[in-house]
């Protein structure tokens, strides 16, 4: 718990101002003017909306929630929601500038957007969470739709909650809008590959920084921090292919054995919420396992984790950031000049929303393909984006969060400036 509260104070003065000075940074290296940074510095658009949701014993209780738009000069804006007790306005307005970041990255037709609810899942039943879904969907239906702003699962939402949402817009609207949201059930039109997208594209990133550095993932040794979504399909995925996963961990710690982890247990035994190391009692605590020695380390949790407190006790050759903002811009600094290779979270967990898009091109289009092709889709985006942000990286003599912004800012200030807004 002690992790958490650490998280949520420096959380909120970080995360905004932390990208706020990397865009700035991005637009001057590519020599934007000011004014384009003034236009980026927040998202276009913030609605606040307090929702009241009927509990299962019959009060009432009032939820806040966020959807902020960042950018939607080169197309519609879209971004997951997260359902979780330390969401804040502040952070959801980051995210969303992430979200424009991570589809200029991608080359996707998107700006960023971002939702989020203050609530805790873990202590609501089902019908309580449909409920509060539901009722988000109403508060926000203006502003979102198929072609303006298209939500999708983030930290603490699934595919139930996404399908929820869908009958609700459908309902409001009159008309089937499968397009409304992504991250959907199979059944309602959901995309093969899209469940394990965050995980695949984090892989492949993990595949090419391994290849720049002379090493193979078969062999590495791997520490995961976080087994939620992106986590647990991540150690699946590098289990699969021949790593050796020495860590991992969930929100109350970690566990760590150098002779590799028994992988397929562990994934048997978590919850839905990605929790497993409740069945042990030799457990690390958090700050503990991303000190420990591996090769490629695994932030795919939540923010704020390396930080200049511990950045120099990183005992890793390659760091691939799977969840948002895991390093801190200190910490960025301290791992650059240790030459340690840094994969940016608005490249490495990318393949989320990149699936995201097949998703709804397959909705929109009526058409749906098979899991190979959304495969080969991804695996194509992902090794080309991660190319062109590394070589930028090695021309420019930056790291490669900068780079990543630099390739990321770049198609939304020539479109804001196409559309005359700067
Ligand atoms: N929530 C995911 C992210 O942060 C996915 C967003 C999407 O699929 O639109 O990238």
């Amino acid at each position: 718990m002690s992790d958490n509260q650490n998280h949520e104070e420096i959380k909120e003065k970080d995360v905004l101002e932390a990208t706020q000075t990397v865009i700035k940074k991005a637009l001057d290296k590519l020599g934007f003017q000011d004014e384009v940074y003034e236009l980026m510095k927040e998202p276009l658009r913030m609605m606040t909306v307090r929702i009241p949701v009927r509990m299962d014993d019959g009060s009432i209780e009032i939820f806040t929630g966020y959807r902020a738009q960042h950018n939607d000069a080169v197309g519609p804006t879209k971004g997951g929601v997260r359902f979780h007790p330390g969401v804040t306005e502040k952070e959801v307005r980051a995210l969303s500038i992430w979200m424009s970041l991570k589809a200029g990255i991608m080359d996707l037709p998107y700006g960023g957007g971002k939702g989020g609810i203050v609530c805790d899942p873990r202590q609501m039943s089902f019908r309580e969470i449909e409920r509060l879904s539901r009722g988000y969907v109403r508060s926000i239906s203006q502003i979102v739709g198929p072609t303006k702003d298209i939500p999708a699962p983030d930290v603490f939402t699934n595919s139930q909650i996404m399908a929820w949402m869908m009958d609700e817009y459908s309902r409001m609207k009159e008309f089937d809008s499968p397009g409304f949201i992504t991250g959907k059930p199979l059944v309602l039109g959901g995309s093969h590959g899209r469940e394990s997208a965050t995980a695949k594209g984090v892989t492949i990133c993990i595949r090419e920084a391994a290849k720049k550095k002379g090493m193979t993932v078969e062999g590495s040794k791997v520490v995961i921090q976080g087994f939620g979504n992106a986590g647990s399909f991540l150690a699946k995925f590098l289990h699969d292919a021949g790593a050796k996963v020495v860590g991992i961990s969930d929100v109350n710690g970690g566990l760590y054995d150098p002779e590799g982890l028994d992988i397929d247990y562990l994934l048997d035994r978590r919850d839905s919420f990605g929790t497993v190391t409740n069945l042990f009692n030799d457990v690390l605590s958090n700050k503990e396992l991303i000190e420990q020695e591996c090769d490629i380390l695994v932030p795919a949790a939540i923010e704020n984790q390396i930080t200049e407190k511990n950045a120099h006790k990183i005992n890793a050759s390659i760091v691939v950031e799977a969840a948002n903002g895991p390093t801190t811009m200190g910490a960025t600094k301290i791992l650059h000049e240790r030459d340690i290779l840094l994969v940016p979270d608005v490249l490495a967990s990318a393949g989320g929303v990149t699936v995201s898009y097949f998703e709804w091109v397959q909705n929109n289009q009526g058409y749906y393909w098979e899991e190979e092709e959304v495969e080969t889709k991804l695996e194509k985006k992902m090794t080309a984006s991660f190319e062109n942000v590394y070589r930028l990286a090695s021309l420019r003599n930056v790291d490669m969060r900068l780079a990543a912004y630099m390739v990321g800012v770049r198609k939304m200030a020539e479109a804001s400036r196409y559309r005359g807004w700067i």
